[in-house]
């Protein structure tokens, strides 16, 4: 099929990548003109595994290319996946739909044939509706333009593997016909099994709304019985991995931690957290608040943890911190609590130099006041203290003697209890971790 992926992110330069892979000939559209450029050259602007080789591959192929004109993807497209982003907005609470709408306003009088725009971006409940009128109002092709909603779960530093392997697809249809178009795109994923959920539109835009709330709110959970832990003499780690083996409970992404971050949960706990208040359900927008509450103070929960740890301030101490992007496999540092945690440190006096395999440079852009290095050894020469706030795998492959040897004072807070702590004691390091004792 001829597919159009509006929007080249986080988002949709793995899906036109992956649509392309699957056999369709695609087009992605980006406002971005030094973006697009640097996408038809093979160029990937984000760090994802896997993602580098599908691009070479298919720009190569003929069968991906990238433009900045709306118009030329309506020439082209039957089916039009949007993926442009949808930040919060000013206020902090809504989503700002401007570029969903702007993207579809400037589309629509594009549209002089049938088609369907399949709208993956994250939205309130209603959107896709409101996106339907504005179509049937302004698009020649009028009744003949579909819009569905294809909520998309992809987690980053995994968004080829989710993309071309899904847990499922969720797709809100306004009729069969529109159904029988996203079963033709998806059919080779179909074909091997991924399982397909097809509602109403409504429905579609609740389910993302729901998952990510629910994800944020086990994160925020989890990290509150941390500090429980901490003050009962307790150990999460122990915790979890027996409260994990529950199937109702389950263990994917039940890990202590400095707070959930990135371009997505914070922003689609808020929205839902407003979303449960407008549709009058108060006691679930209570809910939410608290697990927001819980997020928004990890970082100051942090630094408590590193002041404790050296029996005083950090004002003045040289602080290594391994990690600035949001999570592991990505190089993306929107709401990354790791950097939260390291500008609080650097704000309250400390000398705090960054370590990330991927993620300096988006990260210098967002903390120019903080030093960073690449290199993970040199980061920790002369610290008196190492902070782990990314769960990058190869920190804990990091040779803890080593390390013991560079560091004038050998003291971890390790924010992910990723290490183990034995090792690093036994290497002579002062180790604490969230939620566990400080001896083990
Ligand atoms: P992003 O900011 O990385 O990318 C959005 C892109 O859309 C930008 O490159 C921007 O230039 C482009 N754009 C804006 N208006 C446009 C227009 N009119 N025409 C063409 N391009 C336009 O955002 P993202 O992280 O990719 O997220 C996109 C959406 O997907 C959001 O709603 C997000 O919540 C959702 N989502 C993201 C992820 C993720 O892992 N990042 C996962 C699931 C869902």
């Amino acid at each position: 099929m001829r597919v159009s992926v509006i929007g080249c992110g986080h988002l949709g330069i793995p899906h036109a990548a992956a649509m392309a892979e699957i056999g369709h000939e695609v087009i992605g559209v980006d406002l971005d003109q030094a973006r697009t450029d640097r996408l038809n050259a093979g160029e990937c602007p984000i760090h994802e595994d896997g993602l580098p080789e599908l691009l070479a591959r298919h720009t190569a192929s003929g069968r991906l290319r990238f433009t900045t004109s709306l118009a030329e993807a309506a020439e082209f497209a039957d089916v039009h996946f949007l993926a442009v982003g949808t930040p919060i907005d000013a206020d902090g609470r809504r989503y700002d739909t401007g570029q969903v709408f702007g993207a579809v306003r400037t589309l629509a009088p594009l549209l002089t044939r049938p088609c369907v725009i399949v709208g993956k971006s994250t939205v309130t409940v209603g959107t896709s509706r409101d996106l339907a009128a504005l179509v049937a109002r302004f698009a020649p092709a009028g009744s003949e333009v579909e819009v569905v909603w294809n909520p998309e779960f992809l987690r980053e530093g995994h968004a080829i593997e989710d993309t071309l392997r899904p847990d499922r697809i969720v797709v809100g249809v306004p009729s069969t016909h529109a159904e029988e178009v996203v079963r033709e795109v998806y059919a080779p994923l179909l074909r091997d099994g991924v399982p397909l959920f097809v509602t109403n539109p409504a429905t579609a835009e609740m389910i993302k709304g729901a998952a990510n709330a629910y994800l944020g709110m086990k994160i925020s959970f989890i990290n509150g019985v941390a500090e429980m832990c901490s003050a009962a003499g307790a150990d999460v780690q122990h915790l979890i991995e027996a409260i994990g083996v529950d199937p109702r409970i389950g263990r994917g992404g039940l890990n202590a931690g400095p707070g959930y971050g990135g371009g997505c949960l914070p922003k689609d706990v808020r929205a839902f957290t407003a979303s449960a208040q407008a549709l009058g359900a108060l006691e679930t927008a209570q809910l939410m608040r608290a697990a927001e509450a819980i997020n928004e103070t990890r970082p100051a929960a942090a630094l408590a943890l590193v002041e404790e740890t050296l029996g005083r301030s950090v004002d003045g101490v040289r602080v290594a911190v391994w990690g600035a992007s949001f999570k592991a496999g990505t190089d993306d540092v929107r709401e990354s609590p790791a950097l939260a945690v390291a500008a609080a440190m650097h704000q309250r006096g400390a000398k705090v130099i960054v370590h990330d395999p991927h993620a300096v440079s988006t990260a210098l852009v967002r903390h120019p006041e903080l030093d960073y290095t690449e290199d993970l050894e040199g980061s920790v020469r002369d610290a008196e203290l190492l902070v782990i706030a990314t769960e990058w795998a190869h920190f804990r492959e990091a040779d803890p003697k080593v390390l013991a040897a560079l560091s004038t004072d050998a003291v971890l807070v390790d924010l992910r209890n990723l290490v183990d702590a034995a090792e690093w004691r036994a290497a002579g390091w002062t180790v604490r971790q969230l939620g566990r004792s400080a001896q083990e």
